[in-house]
């Protein structure tokens, strides 16, 4: 994924680009580094690991001219070699670089045999010696020709020494340029150059850009050609842990207002109606619907999929976008919803391109406001969960369930008493939420409880079994702990097998219509001496007296129980995270935002 930047202007480019890189992390924290074009020629730093280990390190203080990128490795381990810039066998070319280039070995191969020195096992690597392999035709000269050579994906931004100008070029991999009077910036995001400038325009595929402290010059094929400048503006952040432990348990206890400011505006108080205001809806009906998203995103479009299919009759489906590879010709009575939290989510991208060139009408839903995903769907909701530092998605992926919800109510309204219940119960939910905040202590303990097992399964069916692969994924990711989700009526197929006295099971039995099959699985389990720990909102004395842990979730409409199902699994993923002592807001091998196929 990785996150670049460059600056060239009047200040000392140093300090800049390492503030830019912080905010950049969510990209990727494998390494970091720094060059700076200055009386020395490049200055570089480089660093293992998060950004702050560069901070430890002399600063640059000359030049204002530079580059940086924090890594998220796709070729070549995680270490402080392999981490960029990049530099050409004199050093005085270097290069930071998101995406991978396919054909790296075959160039590699040919640069060595031209007596090129590599000091990296990166992909990236290559770039710079091509460039300097045909340093004769002048610096925009020899990254035409060389990026002529490339396959694969690339952002990319060179420096050169005793040089003010940067040169950045994109294909597959974002790229803005953040505009001011005596200075410009190239990024991967906008939240990188947000606090500098608030005057964006955004590189397309093929394009080329000349940036230096008082010119953008943007050229494709050869041809200058004029973007279009963007106003942005800074979203409000709330930095900082506010006396919470991690960014993961702050963002866990934001979800009640998060739920509130979602409705907030989209219910009408005076008659049972929904509206989120997109002309996107007004235009017609859809006979077919898809919802595609990645990792938690999945989760979402699965619930949501469950959730549309319920109230219309129209063909309804969730897909992994990273699956969608081709698109049958569809017109704008299909709907596609694209679900990023990054709005940069490569497969997704490429999956919302797909079904727009196909016909379909597309509909992005993100929380980053000028994400690539508003660009490329017809019309974009953006959730309202705020900034989420956690590199485990919490209040984000409640928050496209909110969103998905009212999707749902708007396309396809019940009948006006049915529609005034879920509205109701939708009311509820905020402080529903808090209540299972409440439920902290018992979370804690069943946290610490999983904490020592190598494995654990989640069992649900319809519509929580996304809550299960959700939460199991949490576990995952925060806590490195093996865990699986299964469909209640699926084990007796085959994962049975698996469940012994060590193998804890969390069981999600909500007292709907799938009740009874889920207590006929917890009876299986229990027969195999799993233990078994519940989740619901059933005050069954049964149900209590066959289970060895119970947690009583609030009452609610069975739709909404996954929202609260997994407020409480983040925090059981949390606190068996704490238990262990791990790095809980940046787990190892994880980026917050994943721009790579
Ligand atoms: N392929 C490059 C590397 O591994 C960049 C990775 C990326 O952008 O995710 O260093």
């Amino acid at each position: 994924m990785c996150g670049i930047v460059g600056y060239t202007g009047l200040k000392t480019a140093y300090p800049l680009l390492l503030e830019a890189l912080e905010r950049l992390e969510y990209r990727g924290y494998d390494s970091c580094g720094i060059a700076i074009s200055n009386s020395t020629g490049v200055a570089l730093l480089k660093q293992f690991g998060f950004v702050e280990n560069l901070k430890t390190m002399p600063p640059i203080e000359e030049g204002g001219s530079g580059i940086g990128h924090t890594r998220w490795a796709t070729v070549g381990s995680p270490t402080e070699e392999n981490a960029h810039p990049h530099v050409d066998c004199n050093g005085q070319i270097a290069i930071v670089h998101n995406g991978d280039i396919t054909n790296y070995l075959s160039l590699r191969e040919k640069l060595m045999g031209q007596g090129h020195i590599f000091s990296s096992d990166t992909d990236s690597e290559v770039i710079v010696h091509l460039i300097e392999n045909y340093a004769s035709e002048g610096q925009m000269g020899s990254i035409v020709r060389a990026l002529k050579d490339l396959e694969g994906s690339y952002a990319l931004v060179v420096l050169f020494a005793d040089s003010d100008l940067l040169i950045a070029a994109r294909m597959g991999s974002p790229l803005v340029i953040g505009l001011s009077p005596t200075e410009n910036f190239v990024a991967s995001d906008v939240p990188a150059i947000i606090e500098f400038t608030d005057q964006v325009l955004y590189l397309e595929d093929g394009d080329v850009a000349a940036v230096t402290p008082n010119e953008v010059r943007v050229f494709q094929n050869g041809d200058s050609i004029t973007r279009t400048v963007h106003h942005v503006s800074k979203q409000p952040e709330e930095r900082g842990l506010a006396g919470y432990e991690h960014y993961f348990l702050k963002e866990i206890h934001q979800q009640p207002k998060m739920i509130r400011d979602s409705l907030a505006g989209h219910m009408s108080s005076i008659d049972p109606s929904v509206t989120l205001g997109l002309e996107l809806f007004n235009e017609g009906k859809f006979d077919h619907i898809f919802i595609a998203g990645c990792g938690s995103a999945y989760h979402a479009s699965l619930i949501g999929e469950h959730f549309l299919s319920e109230l219309g009759a129209v063909n309804t489906s969730a897909r992994i976008a990273s699956e969608i590879s081709h698109m049958r010709p569809g017109d704008k009575a299909h709907l596609g919803i694209f679900v990023t939290q990054s709005g940069e989510t490569a497969d997704t991208l490429h999956a919302a391109r797909l079904a727009h060139e196909a016909g379909y009408s597309t509909l992005g839903l993100t929380n980053t406001h000028n994400s690539s995903i508003s660009r490329i769907t017809d019309q974009t909701i953006y959730t309202e969960a705020g900034l989420e530092i956690s590199v485990a998605a919490s209040k984000t992926f409640t928050s496209q369930l909110i969103d998905l919800f009212l999707i749902g109510l708007q396309l396809f309204p019940p009948p006006i008493n049915r529609l005034h219940d879920l509205m109701t119960e939708l009311r509820l939910l905020p402080s529903k939420a808090q209540q299972v905040l409440g439920l902290q202590p018992q979370l804690d303990s069943i946290g610490k409880k999983l904490a020592p097992h190598t494995s654990a399964y989640l069992v649900a069916k319809g519509i929580n079994y996304p809550v299960a692969l959700e939460a199991s994924l949490k576990l995952k990711e925060l806590a490195y702990l093996h865990a699986e989700a299964l469909v209640a009526g699926e084990l007796k197929h085959g994962p049975l097998a698996l469940l012994t006295h060590e193998t804890p099971v969390i069981v999600l039995a909500p007292k709907d219509d799938t009740y009874p099959r889920v207590l006929q699985a917890i009876r299986e389990m229990r027969a195999r001496g799993a233990p078994t720990i519940v989740f619901t909102d059933s005050h069954d004395e049964y149900l209590a007296s066959i289970v060895d842990d119970i947690v009583y979730l609030p009452t609610t409409e069975p739709h909404f129980f996954p929202i609260l199902a997994t407020i409480a699994l983040q925090l059981v993923a949390y606190n068996c995270a704490r238990a262990k002592s791990l790095s809980i807001d940046r787990p190892r091998n994880l980026a917050k935002s994943v721009t790579v196929f």
